[in-house]
């Protein structure tokens, strides 16, 4: 991706070697656009809509927090470990660049396609940290893995994930990050229609298999929301060869089966809560070539 050069986004937070220790923060009043009243069709209103009718039709909801980490992983309260990495290497300088570059796009991306439908984009902060953070929907450390945080309207990224993604999930290449970065925003784009709250106030009634495939569904879409973001980098022309094959490489690489089976060596489908790698690819891949939300309704199509 030719990222050098472009905007970066005012809206990082680095607290990275502050080892969590940024208060708590504020309630951040939610943003949600409005549900219902629209013209139907496609777009975004079409996306909410349909959405609506799909809640409307089943009673349940889920674990946020689990929904929400990108890696599957889970908080751990109370695993504090003590942070050291004061000076960040000259590395870690560019990924910041990278980071911010890649969430300006996706604001710029964003904000046009709610601008289209008549809707406003929020830009959502993100905060890059190492070791461990507190957000407004807990405690995390680096294990849980990338995840997006509704009540704050933040996206938590430790960058030492990026490592593990290319070294222990095979997944290398700043386009495989991007889809990381994008593949959150797409839960914050969630936020903002509805589905996000919709989901969370329903899960209660949910059994964990119901909540389970409630949560691939969510997860696919944000996948799929990727996929639409990577549409219009490409329509920048700044995707460079190899790019789209990086990110589908990358949903490969954590797809639920494939990420049960390098781990414990066998899969189990019922606790599958982010989609098989060929889900993942599948939507995301169908978010790209098309860039099209109405192409994103992961919860009126069969995943
Ligand atoms: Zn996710």
């Amino acid at each position: 991706m030719e990222w050098r050069g472009r905007r970066q986004s005012d809206n990082v937070e680095d607290v990275r070697g502050q080892g969590g220790g940024f208060g708590m923060p504020g309630g951040g009043g939610r943003f949600r656009i409005p549900i219902g009243g629209g013209a139907g069709g496609g777009g975004l209103s079409g996306i909410i809509i349909l959405v609506v009718l799909f809640f409307a039709l089943r009673a349940c909801g889920i674990d946020p927090i689990q929904v929400l980490t990108g890696g599957g992983g889970s908080f751990a309260p109370g695993q504090m470990t003590e942070e050291t990495n004061g000076n960040q290497p000259a590395a870690s300088d560019e990924m910041k660049q990278f980071v911010s570059t890649v969430l300006a796009e996706t604001e710029d991306t964003w904000s046009g396609i709610f601008k289209a439908e008549g809707e406003t984009y929020t830009d959502p902060k993100l905060v890059l940290f190492s070791g461990q953070v507190r957000s407004a929907c807990g405690f995390a450390s680096a294990a849980s893995g990338p995840f997006y945080c509704p009540n704050d309207q933040k996206v938590y990224l430790d960058t030492a994930f990026f490592d593990q993604l290319s070294r222990q999930f095979g997944a290398s290449g700043d386009f495989a990050q991007a889809y990381v970065i994008a593949h959150e925003i797409g839960h914050h784009v969630q936020n903002l229609t509805g589905v996000l709250p919709k989901f969370n106030e329903m899960r209660q009634s949910m059994s964990e298999a119901e909540a389970n495939q409630m949560s691939v569904r969510v997860e696919l879409q944000a996948d799929c929301f990727a996929g639409v973001w990577g549409h219009y980098t490409a329509q920048k022309g700044i995707l460079e060869k190899g790019d789209p094959e990086e990110a589908l490489n990358a949903a490969q690489q954590i797809g639920d089966d494939t990420l049960q089976k390098r781990m414990q060596g066998y899969v189990v489908p019922e606790s599958f809560n982010h989609g098989t790698s060929q889900q993942r690819q599948t939507w995301f891949a169908r978010g790209f070539n098309s860039g099209k939300l109405s192409d994103c309704d992961t919860f009126n199509n069969p995943v």
